[in-house]
Parts: C-alpha cells; sequence; structure tokens
C-alpha cells in the first residue's frame, strides 16, 4: 500500500484505541443508545472541515481566504504541498507560495520527522517550519500561532487529512480546509488507503465532505 508508514499504523492505532476505550467505558455506563449516538455525532464535528476545496492546495486562491477574513496559513507538508514520493517543489507551488506570501504569513507544521525532506522543502520555499508536530496535538500549531500573533480564527489550517490536519486545527479553534492531496505527475492517480479510510469513517459518523467553497459551519460564522 503506498503512502503507508510504520508511523502512520502506530499513529492510527493510538487514536482508534484510545477512542474506542472511550466509547466502550461510555457505552457500559449508558445504557441509552440515542444518547451514546448523539453523543458519538457531537463529538464527529471535531472531524468537520470549515472548507473542502475540492481541488488541490494550489486551488486556493487569496480570494477564498479574504472571504473568510483568514490572516494567516498554517500548511501540512506531505501530500499537501509535495507528494510523499517526490523531494522537489513544483514551479507551481512555488508561484502559489510567492502569490501569497505578499499578504499573508505561511508555516509549514509537519508530521514528518526528516530534517532532510522537510527542511529542503521549506528552504525551498523560504518559509518557517516546525517538524515532528505528531498532530493533532496542538502543541506545534500553538507555536506557530503565537508566532504569526494572530487569533486561531483568523489562521487557516490547510491539509490533505481529516485526522491529523483538520483535528488539531478545529482542536485549537483554527478555519480548517480539507484539500485534495497533491498527485505526483510520475505515477499519476495514485492510493490514499489512510486518507480514504478517514474520509469513510468521518463520513459515517455524520461529517459533511462534498467539496464547496462556502463555510461548512454556518453554527461557527458568527463566532469567528
Ligand atoms: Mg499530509
Amino acid at each position: 500500500m503506498k503512502g503507508l508508514t510504520g508511523q502512520d499504523f502506530q499513529r492510527l492505532s493510538v487514536i482508534y484505541t484510545k477512542e474506542g476505550n472511550r466509547f466502550l467505558s461510555k457505552l457500559s455506563s449508558i445504557d441509552s443508545l440515542p444518547v451514546i449516538f448523539e453523543k458519538l455525532m457531537t463529538r464527529a464535528k471535531i472531524l468537520q472541515p470549515d472548507l473542502i476545496l475540492g481541488d488541490t492546495i494550489l486551488g486556493l486562491t487569496l480570494e477564498i481566504l479574504s472571504q473568510h477574513q483568514i490572516k494567516g496559513l498554517i500548511l501540512d507538508v506531505d501530500d499537501t504541498l509535495v507528494p510523499l514520493q517526490e523531494t522537489t517543489v513544483s514551479d507551481d507551488l512555488q508561484r502559489w507560495v510567492d502569490s501569497l506570501r505578499l499578504y499573508l504569513p505561511i508555516w509549514l507544521v509537519s508530521n514528518n520527522l526528516s530534517e532532510n525532506r522537510i527542511g529542503a522543502i521549506a528552504d525551498n520555499l523560504q518559509l518557517p517550519y516546525l517538524l515532528g508536530a505528531v498532530k493533532p496535538s496542538r502543541r506545534k500549531l500553538r507555536q506557530a500561532m503565537t508566532a504569526m500573533v494572530l487569533p486561531p480564527q483568523q489562521i487557516a489550517m490547510v491539509g490533505d487529512r481529516l485526522f491529523t490536519d483538520v483535528l488539531a486545527g478545529n482542536r485549537l479553534g483554527m478555519f480548517t480546509i480539507l484539500v485534495k492531496p497533491m498527485v505526483n505527475p510520475l505515477t499519476g492517480g495514485q492510493a490514499y488507503p489512510i486518507h480514504d479510510f478517514e474520509v469513510w469513517v468521518s463520513q459515517i459518523l455524520g461529517v459533511s465532505l462534498h467539496p464547496q467553497h462556502y463555510l461548512i459551519k454556518p453554527d461557527q460564522s458568527s463566532q469567528k
């Protein structure tokens, strides 16, 4: 399975075991199934992106960001900016970053531990970066947010994964944007098994993932 690393498996198993244990403990203490179901659905809202782009990050424009009062960007790296199997930054991506950096601070926050890979990509793009973020942990996102000196609702966390990027951003009250994974031009339509699995689980939990260019969570728009 392409794109699936031992680290991914480990991370997923930790998340799912924790959630599974919590769910089982609730099941034993609450005997009303509708209540359990409602609680599960409520929890699933934390996986709901504010915006589903229906395109790679290259489709994210200044107009869309302005529309949502976004003043800063935190970007995932692997498969969001550069396909995992690729090491070089595409000209299109370089142009995209250059077109936005004039208007917004941009930080890279990656779960990847490789200084070689992430450092080289960040150097090429001339952007600040943080490694080993362990998203959905909030720690390094908070660090980037502090550096930007912006409130979380004015920062967009942009990534290709629901259980890491979107979950981490939502936990901090950031504006979360789900993008399509960047396609490797050499291999074309590669498989994204973890990505697909997360989409499948999230949809079962009631997360809406239809590509849209408008606000998905209207109940939160008034607070943001
Ligand atoms: Mg990614």
